[in-house]
């Protein structure tokens, strides 16, 4: 057993493997173990012996793998009570989850069972002077970012955005392997499955090295900004105003409440370039722009820009793209 003080990430299963921002935090959260003097622990709940050896060459000192066969899928109550008992028992100072819909759901679980903080969404981790973790959480619209400590209580809990951090490069030498088997039984679940629907391919734009981004411009015409991003080997993203008005998936949303990207390259058509939307593209290599109105704010975050009616810069741009 790690000694108290730990750094804990949970690395969230998906199917067979886990959830790529899992593995960014786990990567990102060596240096802050390191910079707070006290070793690294990856926990995971599922199913099966493959998972944990895969976590176990991430860099982490150990890896604790809570695993029976009834834990092929998420179960808010029964992942918050195992992750309850491990956390009560080992007592660490940090504990560092994805915010995707399940962590998030976890993490606010696990701070009120452990009467503890919980920074929510942070773009960004560092060790103060003091020695203690520091989540920056951007704030009112991307105008202050905000530094969050948790002084008094423990573990310091902090949810971290996804595509924030680089993915880290397994590595040779795998660490130490803790199995813990629960002794569980089907009622032990707060939900029972009665039917599964997949809903199709889910995409995950973080890994997308080439994106086409509608916003309210294009009108809801997202089949032209489909051919474009086709064409040139990208995914499409989108402003919220075009994911609230259901022209694609919420998945598809860039920026502050959506995924933050680092495409090569981004093209954004028919977006204003509000500070909540940027954020989710700043890290890209170069960005284009299109928009009718030559004071967008957006032409202060592009690269290049142009200034008319999207459709027919599309619809040339397909067209001569197709000939090539
Ligand atoms: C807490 C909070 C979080 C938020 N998080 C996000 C987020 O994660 N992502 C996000 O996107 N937004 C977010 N928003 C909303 C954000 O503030 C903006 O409202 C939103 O990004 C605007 O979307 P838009 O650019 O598509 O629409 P608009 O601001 O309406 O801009 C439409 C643009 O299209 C141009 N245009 C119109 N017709 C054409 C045409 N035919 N050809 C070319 N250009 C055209 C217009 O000139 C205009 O600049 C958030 C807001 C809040 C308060």
């Amino acid at each position: 057993m790690t000694a108290p003080g730990a750094v804990w990430v949970y690395a969230e299963r998906h199917g067979g493997s886990f959830r790529p921002v899992s593995l960014e935090i786990l990567g990102h959260a060596r240096s802050v173990a390191d910079a707070l003097g006290a070793p690294l622990v990856a926990l995971t709940v599922g199913s099966g012996e493959t998972a944990p050896k895969e976590l176990a060459r991430y860099g982490a000192d150990e890896v604790v793998a809570v695993d029976h066969p009834l834990l092929v899928r998420y179960d808010t109550k029964l992942f918050t009570d195992l992750l309850e008992k491990e956390l009560r028992e080992a007592d660490p100072s940090v504990l560092l989850l994805g915010a995707t819909r399940d962590g998030q759901d976890l993490a606010g679980r696990l701070a009120v069972r452990l009467r503890t903080g919980l920074t929510a969404h942070v773009t960004s981790l560092e060790v103060d002077p003091e020695k203690r973790l520091v989540g920056w959480v951007p704030g009112f619209g991307g105008g202050i970012e905000a530094g969050v400590v948790c002084p008094n209580r423990r573990p310091a809990i902090v949810t971290v955005r996804p595509g924030v951090f680089p993915a880290p490069e397994p590595r040779s030498s795998p660490s130490a392997l803790r199995r813990v088997r629960p002794p569980l039984e089907d009622h032990a679940f707060g939900a029972h499955r009665v039917a599964f629907e997949p809903k199709g391919a889910s995409v995950d734009l973080t890994r997308s090295e080439v994106l086409v981004v509608g916003g309210r411009g294009t009108d809801g015409d997202f089949a032209r900004l489909q051919r474009l991003a086709h064409l040139i080997g990208g995914e499409v993203g989108a402003t919220r105003v075009a994911t609230d008005s259901g022209w694609v998936e919420r998945e598809r949303m860039v920026g502050q409440t959506g995924v933050v990207t680092h495409p090569k390259v981004a093209v954004i058509l028919g977006a204003s370039g509000a500070v909540q939307f940027t954020v989710g593209i700043e890290k890209a290599g170069f960005v284009i722009a299109v928009n009718r109105d030559p004071d967008a704010p957006i032409f202060e975050a592009a690269d290049l820009g142009f200034v008319g009616d999207l459709a027919p810069i599309v619809d040339k741009l397909v067209a001569q793209l197709g000939e090539a």
